[in-house]
């Protein structure tokens, strides 16, 4: 079979390779997109944030509806149709998975559907489920491969009740207890969604917290709730062994905080992190190399060992986040097209889509604790907030990171609710270089959680309206709104 020759050839249709193939066609590129589904979307849309947080919609219509007791309106316990719950979500992973199908027909993006190996730099082979389709001949590549779940050796199990992030996301059925092993972003979000669906959820952690590395005070306002929510957080525990049993899984734990060693559980989620797929590319063909973690080595734009070939998203390292793959596949096109440019933010922001959900992006108070930077930390506590409390959700908190010098914004952590959606604030403020003064002196809407950023802000100089902190008061907090008076201010 003839080679089909293809000017750039992108392996790999998560937000990464999708995000570069559609920005290389807009550009003028001819670009071959391969991925294994049926349509682009990878991890994210089939198997990862999409499904779970329509699943994490759900969980929060019924703790809303749980909640409104408290506010005179009690609602009958919910009765759940988890087939027509599996339907919906798959209906909102198809809707998007084919309307990205549609977008690369629209833009003339090759889309085939098989298994992409090199068979060398500029040659890649393409099993479809016929068989090898004719070898492709690219200039340029991006390896957009994604990741997948970290296994723990000594605890498998073949066995249904035994779940990772896919499976669990599959929702075959309520189970009436799980235990989810790991305390970071998976474990938490699909622990809450479990437990809104009527699940006893524990959880085991073998750090001594939540979501080891994010800042202590975002983690503290999530756990309370979980406390309530989950039938047991156990930390600095470690799972030793699993053996299944006819009514379920019998776990022995192990910990200096552990009190019941060995308990049984109808289902198991592991969610111990994610290891990148660099494996089984056929890059030992080229001269690609990877980093002792086995992530594929790039530079700044984002191009790998091997000087045509490039790699994004979770293949290419931490964070390993849908919007971070996105923008390292449009920097890895431009780089392609000749434009002068880096993969460098300042900020990536990150949410943990629990109740209340934690976001942060920039400089963090733990990265600044470990690196020894001077810092100020301006925080706005939600129980001053007038939104927070028509809500019902005073627990959270809004805080900045600031350089106590110039007052620039280095860093913007939240806990509580909506707190995805208030941290791009934070982030356009530090790729912005603002200062807290810019932050101060923006009106925001009123009643909304947003004002928490801008108060913030106004905490730093001690003038925050609804905080009253006198010692704090700064002697370079903002006199007047507007910079047109400051020279009647000054004469007056
Ligand atoms: P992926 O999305 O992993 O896509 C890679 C694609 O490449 C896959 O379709 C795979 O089949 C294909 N592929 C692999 N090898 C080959 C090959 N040889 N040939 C052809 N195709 C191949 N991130 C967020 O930012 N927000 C969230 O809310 C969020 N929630 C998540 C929830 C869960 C349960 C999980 C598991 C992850 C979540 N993530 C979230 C992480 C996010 O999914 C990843 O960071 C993101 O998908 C990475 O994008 P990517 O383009 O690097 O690769
Ligand atoms: P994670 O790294 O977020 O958390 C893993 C947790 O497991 C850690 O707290 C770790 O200390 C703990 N752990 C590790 N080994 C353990 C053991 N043997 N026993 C008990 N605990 C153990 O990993 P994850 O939750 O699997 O998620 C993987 C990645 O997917 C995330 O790091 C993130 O990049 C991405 N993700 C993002 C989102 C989001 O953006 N909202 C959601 C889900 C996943």
């Amino acid at each position: 079979m003839p080679p089909q020759v293809t000017q750039l050839a992108i392996i790999g249709g998560g937000p990464g390779g999708y995000a570069a193939a559609f920005l290389a066609a807009d550009l003028g590129m001819q670009v071959t997109l391969i991925d294994q589904e049926p349509n682009p979307g990878g991890v994210c849309l089939y198997r990862g944030c999409i499904p779970s947080k329509a699943l994490l919609h759900v969980a929060k219509v019924l703790e809303d509806a749980r909640q409104a007791t408290n506010w005179g309106v009690t609602f009958a316990e919910p009765t759940i149709d988890v087939g027509k719950l599996r339907t919906w979500k798959e209906a909102v992973v198809r809707k998007l998975t084919g309307g990205l199908g549609d977008l690369c027909k629209r833009r003339g993006v090759t889309f085939k559907q098989g298994r992409a190996t090199f068979v060398d730099a500029t040659t890649l082979s393409v099993q479809t489920t016929q068989g090898e389709a004719p070898r492709l001949t690219c200039t340029h590549a991006i390896v957009a491969t994604g990741s997948h779940p970290t296994t723990l050796p000594h605890l498998t199990l073949d066995s249904p009740r035994l779940l990772d992030s896919t499976s669990a996301l599959a929702i075959p059925d309520i189970p009436r207890t799980l235990l989810v092993i790991g305390g970071g972003y998976i474990g938490l979000e699909m622990g809450s969604v479990y437990a809104a669906l009527g699940t006893e959820v524990s959880v085991v952690e073998m750090t001594s917290g939540l979501l080891p590395g994010v800042d202590r005070d975002l983690v503290n306002l999530l756990s309370a709730r979980l406390k309530q929510s989950m039938a047991a957080i156990m930390l600095n525990t470690t799972v030793v062994a699993m053996h299944e049993e006819p009514n379920g899984i019998r776990v022995t734990f192990e910990g200096s905080e552990v009190q019941k060693p060995q308990q049984l559980f109808d289902k198991v989620l592991i969610a111990v992190g994610r290891r990148p797929n660099a494996q089984g590319l056929g890059l030992e063909n080229t001269s690609v190399e990877l980093t002792p973690g086995g992530f594929i080595m790039v530079d700044a734009q984002r191009r790998t060992t091997a000087p045509t070939i490039y790699a994004i998203g979770d293949v290419a390292g931490e964070p390993m986040l849908a919007h971070k793959a996105s923008h390292e596949g449009r920097v890895a096109v431009r780089a392609i097209a000749g434009h002068k440019v880096a993969f460098e933010p300042h900020a990536i922001p990150a949410v943990v889509f629990t109740d209340p959900e934690i976001a942060w992006c920039g400089l963090t108070e733990t990265q600044a604790k470990q690196e020894g930077r001077t810092i100020e930390v301006a925080r706005f506590p939600w129980g001053a907030s007038g939104r927070a409390t028509t809500l019902d959700r005073n627990d959270g908190v809004t805080k900045l990171i600031l350089d106590p010098s110039t007052s620039r914004i280095l860093g913007v952590g939240i806990a509580g609710s909506g707190a995805g959606e208030l941290i791009a604030e934070g982030v356009l403020a530090v790729e912005m270089a603002a200062l807290a003064s810019d932050l101060a002196l923006s009106i925001h809407p009123h009643p909304t959680l947003s004002e928490t950023l801008m108060e913030a802000a106004e905490v730093f100089f001690g003038q925050s309206t609804h905080v009253y902190r006198p010692q704090r008061r700064r002697s370079d907090a903002p006199r007047v709104g507007l910079a047109s008076l400051d020279g009647l201010e000054e004469s007056g």
